[in-house]
């Protein structure tokens, strides 16, 4: 990066957002989220009388959709693969170009634009992935046991954002004050050293994937 592209960040302007001047990050972020919640108050709408029993599947969605998260972010996010050139050059340049270990934090909400997933994403997300998914499920389990995937599923997705957001809030942030967050943030905060962002913690949620794998990095 010239420095005159870092001097610009710096100042909160991101030299490819001039086709965008519009931009702002709050309503980035109400999007994506607000979408996934939408779909999760769907999905609840939908259940009928279920029990107590149908709920194994949530924890089960938790650990999946974890793995996902590992390998999303460990190969297309990080590798330049044919056919998704464009999540390596979102994530794996201009995500991990912006913020460094040693400056993670934004200081405009125009820089939710590099940590944000574009909004289309969550449009594609749920009906390619979570939902086949969320169906199959119910077609296997019945319908509240898929409706309950499918809020799970999208559950997951408004968690993933608003963690990710969290890690690059400026550390006086009052966020920074809920319980345990500061110590994932040291995780996401090493993933973010260029020397380690293609080995070690990929997972941004709880590290559950990345203890598997053995590529949790604590220090
Ligand atoms: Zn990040
Ligand atoms: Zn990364």
């Amino acid at each position: 990066m010239s420095e005159r592209h870092t001097r610009k960040y710096r100042l909160g302007k991101i030299p490819e957002m001039g086709s965008r001047p519009r931009y702002r990050g709050e309503l980035h972020y109400g999007f994506t989220v607000g979408f996934a919640l939408l779909i999760g108050c769907w999905s609840i709408s939908r259940l009928d009388h279920p029990s107590w029993m149908d709920l194994w599947v949530i924890p089960l969605i938790i650990i999946y959709a974890n793995f996902v998260e590992y390998f999303v972010h460990r190969i297309p996010l990080h590798r330049r693969i044919p056919g998704l050139g464009v999540l390596y050059e979102r994530h794996g340049i201009q995500h991990h170009r912006y913020f460094t270990d040693r400056d993670i934090s934004i200081i405009s909400p125009l820089q939710m634009y590099y940590v944000l997933f574009p909004a289309v994403a969550i449009v594609f997300f749920i009906p390619l992935a979570a939902g086949p998914v969320s169906f199959l499920i119910g077609h296997l389990f019945g319908p509240n046991v898929g409706w309950l995937a499918l809020l799970a599923s999208a559950g997951y997705f408004a968690w993933y954002e608003t963690f990710h957001l969290a890690n690059h809030l400026p550390m006086s942030h009052s966020v920074h004050r809920v319980p345990g967050l500061s110590a994932l943030c040291k995780y996401h905060r090493l993933h973010h050293h260029p020397a380690y962002s293609k080995q070690y913690n990929f997972n941004v949620t709880f590290p559950l994937a990345d203890w598997i794998f053995g590529t949790l990095k604590k220090e």
